[in-house]
């Protein structure tokens, strides 16, 4: 089993620009590839105390007030734009949210022409999602502010990585030495990616479960164990993360049907006992409920973690903005 990590997708790595003796020597949030275990968990560790802030009454802080945040996507989202609006208000910042259909990427601008726009306006913080692998690292580059990176294409979905594995440390105490299996189209998946590199870091065992034409060709590089059997890669595991299929991103054909998919590689009850009794399952959504996963397992509360995962995500987001920020706010209040 190789530890070697891969650069997905011609993913170039972040630049790492703030001086060092910083927890998070970041300027971006533009993959986990890129992080160190001190850099993940000073930002799971920030993003602890924002739980707590975001089960009061009064759920918002001054903390970034005075600066811009936009919301950049050229993909759909639901959970990732909404709980980054929230977490932009919830801090302070004055927070935009533009999407393809309303903007002028409709009438052909081009991404960059977009991004010098957006930059002529002096944001602080842009988050960006888009269906290329290396788009945001792209644009990344002509931004002078600090940019997140809420899904590229098949290669890095950081914040999910993130909120999956504060979810995963609340429930089983630390992320270190669990069996963590993901399962279902990993081949397409940035969830997947960014998972496979936090939990590798942070010194869980990872298993890959799925159909050989569902997995990265890059496989054999990512430090894990694979199994093309649904109960054998369950054995025994202490979280299970069901992944969507992707058909946005697939060219082809890669299954013979949803049904059949559904009889091997769909988490049920049944297929669920060769896990451990206190398992956690996930997913990111969204879900297709009688695809990758079963309602009933879906909505188990006592082992169903998906709405703890969206809760997660607020305060994570919370988190990664408050700490590309710090050196700024410093800056203004000198
Ligand atoms: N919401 C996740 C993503 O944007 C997972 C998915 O779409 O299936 O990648």
């Amino acid at each position: 089993m190789s530890t070697q990590k891969t650069d997905p997708a011609s993913y170039p790595r972040a630049e790492v620009s703030p001086p060092s003796g910083h927890l998070f020597p970041h300027k971006h949030l533009l993959g986990i590839w890129n992080l160190d275990p001190t850099a993940i968990k000073h930002l799971l560790d920030v993003a602890e105390g924002y739980v707590d802030l975001n089960r009061q009454a009064s759920k918002s802080t001054e903390t970034c007030s005075g600066l811009t945040q936009i919301n950049l996507f050229f993909e759909n989202s639901t959970r990732t734009l909404m709980s980054f609006e929230i977490a932009g208000k919830r801090l302070g910042l004055d927070t935009i949210s533009m999407s393809t259909g309303t903007s002028s990427i409709k009438k052909g601008e081009t991404m960059l022409d977009t991004a010098a726009t957006l930059n002529a306006m002096h944001p602080d913080v842009l988050v960006v999602r888009h269906g290329d692998s290396g788009a945001v690292k792209l644009l990344s580059e002509k931004m002078d502010c600090a940019v997140i990176n809420a899904g590229d294409g098949r290669a890095e979905h950081p914040t999910q990585a993130l909120l999956d594995a504060l979810t995963i440390q609340r429930r089983k105490g630390s992320i270190h030495g669990q069996t963590i299996v993901i399962s279902g189209d990993v081949a397409h998946s940035r969830v997947a990616r960014s998972n496979i590199y936090l939990l590798n870091a942070m010194g869980a065992r990872v298993r890959l479960v799925a159909p050989p034409t569902l997995l990265p060709a890059d496989v054999d590089l990512l430090g894990v164990e694979v199994f093309h059997h649904m109960e054998q890669g369950l054995e025994g595991a202490d979280v299970v993360m069901m992944l969507r299929l992707q058909n946005e991103r697939m060219q082809g054909a890669f299954l013979p049907s949803l049904r059949e998919y559904y009889q091997f590689w769909g988490l049920t009850r049944e297929k669920l006992k060769a896990a451990s009794d206190d398992v956690l399952v996930m997913h990111p959504g969204p879900m297709n409920r009688g695809v990758e996963i079963a309602s009933d397992v879906a909505d188990d509360l006592d082992r169903s973690a998906i709405e703890e995962q969206v809760e997660m995500g607020v305060a994570v987001r919370m988190a990664c903005i408050d700490v590309l920020t710090r050196d700024l706010r410093k800056e203004a209040a000198q």
